[in-house]
């Protein structure tokens, strides 16, 4: 592992393209142009590598055997964890939870709290959630009769928080909100949010799902009580992520669920669990994921993120000054803080059929409501055409994106 990384001005995105086999592929007889990073990203050799390696030359269950293969998938694991905490600056390797993903850990927390609230609690959620953090919170409302209320966002797709510093009260047990919003690219004032409802002793989550392969964020710095992330927006496989906890929040949640790995003593009378953080981790985890997780992170540490945010912040404001050009183009998500997302529409037609007609040329984009469906009835769209950029995205790329949706008006219109 390499704690350099490359200066700005040695950036050279075709070098970096030659690590993504997968961008050599061709798609209906174009060349790919992949611009859904923000549903998933893809994975570069490096990681792919630490995938075979682990399957061909180490595989086997951790924390059980004595035998060799066991110790060596337990060290890459642990060590993964440990770049996991090195990288969003946690204070102590126990904090981090190994998760399926952010999914995963936001239900973790909500399960945890259902004990700590009751009728006459608030929960603040911001407007511009994804399904993941919504659902399970109502759902965690439903069993503790506490309520839901959500923080409102502007035209521009920004949080009012003005509004938001109304709504805390002494009644208010927790916040949550995203880092980057996976449907509009904003970027919310996370620190803003997280010291307002810490005066009044409310508990902060804040899903990093969207951020963390733009935003390489210091958690201690932050204050937050919970953060999320998932492997598969960063570089690494699906099926894994982590969850952050301070320790003093993540020793009084209850654990999540029973079985293997997870317990200190076991009799039919009595059982105690494990300490830190194997208390949340029962049963086999995704072994391979976890490590590869970590090479993700080495391998985007490599390039480094202030390169990558330079980059990335270039190619949206082109992308987004060309879309402009198209006639009856809008984009939704005009925050002064943005990153990596542009979602748009064009008068009069569906984003699904700009979504199939670029795909005919190669292009993948994601159209539909992202997830994120209150933030189409806040617009009162069915959905958008959603292009997400990655450090391996080019501005030639997003002349073909321009191309292919101007063609794709001519033929709809
Ligand atoms: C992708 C995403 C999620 C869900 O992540 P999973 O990996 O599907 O669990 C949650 N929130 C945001 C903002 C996302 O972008």
């Amino acid at each position: 592992m390499t704690e350099k990384s490359i200066p700005i001005e040695k950036f050279d995105v075709n070098t970096i393209r030659k690590d993504f086999p997968i961008l050599q592929r061709e798609v209906n007889g174009h060349p790919l142009v992949y611009l859904d990073n923000a549903a998933t990203s893809q994975t570069p050799q490096q990681v792919i590598d630490t995938i075979v390696d682990y399957y061909q030359g180490y595989n086997a269950n951790i924390h059980r055997g004595v035998h060799t293969l066991s110790q060596e998938a337990t060290d890459a694991y642990e060590a993964a964890r440990q770049k996991i905490q090195k990288h969003f600056n946690i204070a102590h390797p126990y904090e981090v939870i190994f998760t399926s993903g952010t999914t995963d850990g936001i239900n973790l927390v909500a399960n945890g709290f259902t004990s700590f609230l009751k009728e006459g609690n608030d929960i603040l959620v911001s407007a511009m959630e994804h399904h993941s953090n919504i659902v399970p919170w109502q759902m965690l409302c439903e069993r503790t009769g506490a309520t839901l209320k959500v923080i409102p966002m502007n035209l521009d797709g920004e949080l009012v928080m003005e509004e938001y510093h109304n709504l805390l009260s002494d009644k208010t047990k927790l916040v949550f909100c995203n880092h980057v919003s996976n449907a509009l690219g904003t970027i919310n004032p996370i620190e803003e949010i997280i010291q307002a409802a810490h005066k009044v002793g409310a508990a902060v989550l804040v899903d990093g799902a969207q951020a963390a392969a733009h935003i390489k964020a210091d958690l201690q710095a932050l204050d937050v009580d919970f953060y999320t992330v998932s492997a598969h927006k960063m570089c690494g496989p699906t099926g894994v992520g982590m969850l952050y906890g301070k320790e003093e929040w993540l020793k009084k949640l209850p654990p999540y669920q029973g079985g293997g790995e997870m317990i200190a003593e076991v009799t039919f009378e009595k059982t105690t669990y494990a300490d830190l953080p194997h208390k949340f981790e029962a049963g086999t985890p995704n072994i391979c994921g976890g490590i590869a997780f970590g090479a993700a992170l080495d391998y985007m540490n490599n390039i480094g993120f202030d390169a990558i945010a330079q980059y990335e912040d270039e190619l949206v404001e082109y992308a987004t000054e060309q879309l402009l050009t198209i006639d009856g183009l809008k984009i939704y998500g005009t925050a002064a803080h943005k990153t990596s997302v542009i979602s748009f529409n064009i008068d009069g037609i569906h984003p699904y059929d700009i979504g199939t007609i670029v795909d005919k040329l190669g292009i993948a984009v994601r159209t539909g409501h992202h997830c994120a469906q209150p933030i189409m009835d806040f617009y009162k769209i069915p959905g958008t055409v959603r292009a997400s950029f990655s450090f391996y995205n080019t501005k030639e790329e997003v002349d073909k994106l321009v191309g292919a949706v101007k063609r794709a008006r001519n033929m709809l219109l």
